[in-house]
């Protein structure tokens, strides 16, 4: 096996242990590979391993991996902070956007969705952890973010993402995947159809699926270290 495809396996691995601890079925959970910063021949062995969707965050570095791999069969995931002069080059290209935390972007990315593609997937991202990081709406806000998607033809809200502060206390881990599940349930309560939580990374992927993540988005674990 090469690396990648035994990191791969590993990492399935690890998301059905979790996933049988939870008692959630395995296939309830989705992995997303985050391929930023490594190039189109390693992105083509996890293809070759069987991976389909992938994760970028940052728009140009991904365009030019996107039209090198288009022969491949690939779904994009865009999960890094959104400039407004970007979402054209997002609408066009990619599958799903994990990052809109304003109203303006997520008008922007309907009006520039091409007739011809399916509607984009959309996730808020929700800033569980407070000030100490940078990207996501103030939790309740996304409850009128939410409306505001969902009155948007050429967008298909799916669900709420969030990144954490990185922390090795597993306890608040999970008080903070707990916080974006009871969100996730409040606006299904309201009535959004929603079906994606998306959380957790290389670090924390088990915490994440105890709560009820349905798609982890994994770098380091599958790629290696970032350099
Ligand atoms: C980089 C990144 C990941 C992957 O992180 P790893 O710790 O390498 O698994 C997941 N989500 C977002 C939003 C990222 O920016």
């Amino acid at each position: 096996m090469t690396p990648i495809s035994a990191n791969l396996q590993a990492v399935k691995t690890r998301m059905a242990a979790a996933a049988r601890a939870a008692g959630r079925p395995a296939e309830s959970i989705t992995l997303l590979a985050v391929s930023k910063t490594f190039d189109t021949a390693r992105i083509r062995e996890c293809h070759a391993a069987g991976q389909r969707a992938f994760g970028e965050n940052y728009v140009q570095e991904a365009l030019g991996k996107i039209a090198a791999l288009a022969d491949c069969d690939m779904a994009w995931h865009m999960i890094g902070p959104i400039q407004s002069n970007k979402t054209r080059a997002i609408a066009e290209h990619f599958q799903w956007v994990h990052s809109v935390e304003r109203d303006k972007i997520a008008l922007r990315l309907n009006a520039s969705r091409p007739a011809d593609l399916p509607p984009l997937n959309i996730c808020i991202q929700v800033n569980v952890s407070g000030e100490t990081s940078k990207s996501g709406i103030g939790p309740g806000m996304e409850i009128a973010l939410a409306d505001v998607i969902s009155n948007l033809p050429r967008l298909r809200l799916r669900g709420l993402m969030a990144v954490p502060e990185p922390t090795s206390d597993t306890t608040l881990r999970r008080q903070r995947f707990a916080q974006l599940r009871e969100m996730h349930e409040n606006l299904m309560a309201r009535g959004h159809a929603l079906d994606t939580l998306s959380m957790g990374m290389s670090d924390d992927m088990e915490e994440a699926i105890a709560e009820g993540a349905t798609m982890v988005r994994i770098g380091t674990a599958i790629f290696g270290a970032r350099t």
